[in-house]
């Protein structure tokens, strides 16, 4: 969902949350990658708190409630994906510890300061900038607690001029991974790890299951010109990243607070 700062319609807007809401993640990321960043985090018990900031349906926030204790709350912007991911939760039987809660991370967030044990963000810091969302979700965690967020990055100094522009017209904060690591250290963390998440986190788990889903809105939206642009869009999106990923991705930046 790289194109949503862009001024777009009502109905374009429904469109895009109907098309992700046909898909178990809304990003780019797996089970194993969340798995993996999970395993730098040690300090959680049943009473920790936690938040998963532009949850989406879910999809991540599910695979770490099934490995952590402690309760969840996830907070996404679009009432639709909310619903689905209390109907996930619910489905899991861990309606108890994990609640969907709609906001918006442009608003100051529902949780008191020094109250969160680990904030989670996969594929969503990006919508308020990597050093704006670090900087203002520091306050919200314990001294020690933990955060975890994957954000688009360049893997090398330099890139060809294609990528590059398609990249800073639709995630303007994209950077090399050491920025990042600067930019996380500013706004009060100790760097504790970071991971290229795999090529897999793309093809096979965000771009091939949107291979039936633009089947079935080709069909349902015959003839509507958003639908078809949306399509487009993504398609041009995947066909850039089978071109040029050698030079960005995504990467898990996890930070302590100090
Ligand atoms: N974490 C999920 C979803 C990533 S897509 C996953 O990895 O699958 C980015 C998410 O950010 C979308 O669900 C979108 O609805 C949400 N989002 C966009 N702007 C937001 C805002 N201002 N506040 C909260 N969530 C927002």
């Amino acid at each position: 969902m790289s194109n949503e700062n862009k001024t777009i319609s009502q109905f374009e807007l429904n469109l895009i949350c109907e098309y992700f809401s046909n898909l178990e993640r809304q990003g780019p990321g797996s089970p194993e990658a969340t798995l993996k960043a999970l395993s730098f985090i040690d300090n959680l018990t049943e009473n920790s708190r936690i938040a998963d900031i532009g949850c989406g349906t879910g999809g991540q926030t599910m695979v770490l409630a099934q490995n952590i204790p402690g309760h969840i709350t996830g907070l996404d912007l679009f009432p639709d994906f909310i619903t689905l991911f209390n109907r996930n939760a619910g489905r899991l039987s861990l309606q108890e510890r994990v609640k969907g809660i709609v906001g918006s991370m442009e608003e100051a967030l529902p949780f008191k300061k020094e109250s969160l044990d680990l904030i989670w963000s996969e594929g969503a810091i990006y919508n308020i900038g990597f050093e704006r969302g670090m900087n203002e979700w520091n306050r919200f965690l314990k001294k020690d607690g933990f955060i975890a967020v994957t954000e688009a990055s360049w893997f090398t100094p330099e890139r060809p001029a294609e990528i590059e522009d398609f990249w800073l017209a639709n995630y303007p904060e994209i950077d090399t991974i050491p920025t990042k690591i600067a930019q996380m250290e500013k706004a009060g963390y100790i760097p504790t790890a970071h991971f290229i998440l795999p090529e897999n986190c793309w093809t096979e788990h965000f771009y091939a299951p949107q291979f039936p889903v633009q089947e079935a809105f080709l069909k349902e939206y015959a003839g509507n010109e958003a639908a078809a642009d949306l399509i487009a869009g993504q398609r041009h999106e995947e066909s850039l990243y089978n071109k040029y990923k050698e030079y960005y991705g995504y990467v898990f930046y996890i930070g302590q607070k100090r």
